[in-house]
């Protein structure tokens, strides 16, 4: 394959969540895996609802992930190439003026299903005659214009969904100019993707009936289509579409989570596919891996409960040179006589990496002692039995053997008294480990303060 050229485009009318970051991501696997390149095209001829501040933060997103891109450009800069492209095409007689206000439309609509047919617009604008466009054009209508389908099968071989066949004569002729003179995204991005030399448009499949005019446009503007590839939608664990949680799962607050880019982008460039869903530490294990033969025509299932479920696995398997320096730059913790030995101690124990904070509060700070009257006995002779001096990850075994000749205990009730009373929690750490980082003195205290 020659070096493919692909693009994300996203609008920046919001930030970018899950559902187009995956997009972004399935272009930019393509492209690393074949050499090529990854454009970042900002769609925002909608200047109204376009801001900087969103064209920002979807550059944050996107480099916090580590999908950078090898050029971007704003369509708001090409206003000029896309008014070429429009009077290229009234010159050809492939777009034509209508005067239809919405609610006419809506009423064609309609009077077209009562009669069982199709909605498809009737192209009454392009039966007016110069008059006629005059004389609406003096009752203060302006026009939008229409771009005229050829009425044949367009048809084109999906890299996902295999071949594609769209009747032209079945939709209507899009309209690709307001009537305020405005565009819609329709022509804009086909004359970008000549101009750039696209070679695969790969999008969500919503868009799937814009690729059967796009195609026409692409041929009309003398080009010749790109490859399309047009990737399931994302649904929730619940099966329902994620289009009303979106805002919750956009990549800012997912990172405001703690959530680490790799297990975002391991479970999106994963789900749907015919591979495992598993943690990979680097984009470009991902990219070796992808294909698009390995997507499948189902939606692809988003949970979050997986997501953090990757997110823990990558923090277990975090390389320890990594783990440490992210330690010594927390300031509450740059002080830890031993980070590796701290490290290795919790890292089974946490979902997110700030879970660090907890567990340093746990064993080095106070906690709340729980109620443990029913141990009491119990905790009294573990405490006149507490060994002294420095301890090892022995200790623990020492002290409990002990505990468990002396006391008959054993099993959970012989260890959940001491854990309890130790940590204030029920679950955590290994408590071979917890002792050595409480040392005698906390550990002592902390019995102490459960039998008082
Ligand atoms: N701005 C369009 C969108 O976000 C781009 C679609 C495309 O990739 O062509 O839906």
């Amino acid at each position: 394959m020659t070096s493919p050229i692909v693009r994300f485009a996203p609008s920046p009318t919001g930030r970018i969540h899950v559902g187009n970051v995956r997009t972004a991501l399935i272009n930019w696997l393509f492209a690393k895996k074949h050499g090529g390149k990854f454009l970042l095209r900002i769609d925002d001829t909608d200047r109204e609802r376009s801001t900087q501040d969103y064209e920002d933060g979807i550059k944050t997103d996107l480099n916090w992930l580590g999908l950078e891109w090898d050029d971007t450009f704003n369509q708001s800069d090409r206003f000029e190439k896309y008014d070429a492209a429009v009077e290229k095409l009234k010159a050809d007689g492939l777009l034509y003026a209508c005067y239809e206000t919405p609610d006419e439309l809506e009423r064609k609509r309609k009077i077209a299903l009562s009669r069982g047919r199709p909605p498809v617009y009737d192209r009454a604008g392009l039966a007016l005659t110069d008059d006629e466009k005059a004389s609406l054009e003096a009752e203060g209508r302006t026009p939008h214009w229409r771009f005229k389908l050829s009425g044949e099968r367009v048809e084109w071989t999906d890299l996902v969904r295999g071949p594609q066949s769209i009747d032209s004569a079945s939709v209507s002729d899009p309209i690709l100019v307001r009537g305020d003179g405005s565009y819609l995204y329709t022509l804009p991005s086909v004359v970008d993707d000549i101009e750039y030399n696209i070679t695969h448009v790969v999008r969500g499949e919503d868009h799937v009936t814009n690729s059967g005019a796009q195609i026409e446009i692409f041929k009309a503007l003398g080009g010749s289509a790109p490859d399309m590839a047009h990737t399931p939608l994302l649904i929730g664990a619940d099966g329902q579409g994620l289009s009303k949680r979106l805002g919750s799962l956009s990549i800012h607050e997912l990172s405001k989570d703690g959530v680490e880019p790799m297990a975002i982008a391991s479970l999106l460039a994963k789900i749907g596919t015919s591979d495992n869903v598993e943690i990979r530490s680097q984009l470009s294990e991902l990219s070796e891996e992808f294909s698009f033969d390995k997507i499948g025509r189902a939606p692809a299932r988003f949970d979050e409960t997986e997501l953090m479920k990757l997110n823990a696995n990558l923090l277990l398997d975090m390389p320890e040179d990594e783990a440490v320096s992210r330690l010594k730059a927390n300031p509450k913790l740059s002080d830890l006589s031993d980070p590796t030995f701290f490290w290795d101690t919790i890292k089974g124990n946490i979902s997110v990496f700030s879970d660090v904070d907890r567990w340093a509060g746990i064993l080095f700070g106070e906690i709340e002692t729980p109620d443990l009257a029913e141990d009491k006995d119990y905790l009294e002779q573990a405490l006149a039995s507490l060994p002294a001096g420095d301890y090892s990850e022995e200790t623990w075994s020492t002290w409990t053997s002990e505990l468990k000749v002396s006391t008959g205990r054993k099993g959970r009730g012989l260890f959940m008294p001491l854990r309890k009373a130790l940590t204030g929690e029920e679950r955590g750490p290994e408590m071979n480990r917890v002792l050595v980082l409480l040392g005698e003195a906390r550990a002592r205290a902390r019995l102490q303060a459960a039998v008082a």
